[in-house]
């Protein structure tokens, strides 16, 4: 049965982003960076203002598909690819490596060993680093950690893994991986898999090719892949004001002065009040500004429009033309 894994647009900044892991009907995905993104069906997002406080040219949502054409190879959508690698088969527990050559669209992995084949389960844990890598635990390396570099050279298969469940045990130490490579053995329970155990940093990110890796010397550490210090975004925030039809503002230094007043945020706060007049002409006392640039000003900082005019009470309220200082 094939099945439809969906995410919405608005969920691939926030909590799916980049780098996100998301589980999702029993398996387990990481959001990939945005250059693997498709180049049709973006959508350019205009905030000029953010684009120059983050040195960037501009933004793009990610590209939205309108039906379930998402699961083929060329369709728009957000990419997302199987994270962690390592699966498990609740069966037979023989782990499988799942590459991107066994992908089959709109199926789940399934255990090549067992008939019927079961669904394969990702491995619970991931390892990540200071640098901001994250990557699959060295499964191989952990049923063979108990051995010195000489035993471990003599297997010869880093392939043939078992997670077995131990009925003797609870918890974690119940839990282990098993080498069942010809003449191996070897094996190691989880109950110590938390924390850092001297496994190298792979240099990348699960989407990342290895050419893309870079030399990474930080200590990695294994984690639970759901759990809540796993991701840590940086978000940035912006808030765009509509554009008014108020002269720009020239007189930077002018500007500076009546924006530092005491009485500035008063004036933004009740421009329409029977106050403003006076804070007005004693704002225009002390800094020099005149009547234009004072509502230029307050044009910007309230985002609608104010003429003297009308802050003196003719009586019709001007259109509000998006958010102002008074509504926080
Ligand atoms: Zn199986
Ligand atoms: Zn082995
Ligand atoms: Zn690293």
């Amino acid at each position: 049965m094939s099945r439809t894994l969906r995410v919405r647009q608005s969920q691939t900044v926030v909590p799916f982003g980049v780098g996100a892991v998301f589980d999702i009907q029993g398996e387990s995905f990481v959001a990939t960076g945005i250059g693997d993104w498709p180049g049709r069906g973006r959508q350019r997002v205009d905030s000029p203002r953010l684009a120059s406080r983050l040195g960037v040219t501009g933004f793009y949502a990610a590209p939205a598909t309108a039906n379930d054409r998402f699961d083929t190879p060329d369709a728009p959508g957000a990419p997302y690819i199987r994270f962690p690698s390592w699966l498990f088969c609740g069966s037979c527990r023989r782990m499988t490596r799942w590459r991107i050559a066994d992908e089959k669209p709109g199926h789940p992995p399934r255990c090549p060993s067992c008939s019927p084949g079961r669904a394969l389960a990702p491995m619970r844990f991931v390892q990540i680093c200071q640098a901001g890598h994250l990557s699959d635990v060295d499964w191989w390396f952990w049923a063979h950690s108990r051995q010195d570099a000489g035993e471990r050279r003599q297997c010869g298969d880093r392939d043939k893994l078992r997670f077995l469940v131990s009925e003797r045990a609870s918890g974690l130490e119940a839990l282990s991986v098993a080498c069942t490579a010809k003449g191996c053995g070897a094996a190691r329970d989880l109950l110590d898999i938390l924390g850092t155990h001297g496994m190298h940093c792979s240099g990348r990110n699960p989407w990342q090719r290895a050419s893309e890796a870079v030399e990474c010397e930080k200590p990695v550490q294994v984690v639970q892949r759901t759990a809540g210090n796993l991701y840590y975004p940086i978000v940035y925030s912006a808030l765009d004001i509509p554009e008014t039809d108020a002269p720009a503002v020239t007189d930077e230094a002018l500007a500076a002065r009546v924006r530092g007043h005491d009485l500035w945020v008063s004036l933004c706060r009740g421009a329409d009040s029977p106050r403003a007049g006076v804070f007005r002409s004693m704002i225009q006392e002390d800094t020099g500004a005149d009547d234009q640039l004072l509502d230029a000003l307050l044009a910007e900082e309230t985002g609608r429009p104010v003429s003297s005019a009308t802050s003196t009470g003719t009586g019709t309220e001007p259109p509000r033309v998006g958010w102002r200082l008074d509504s926080m």
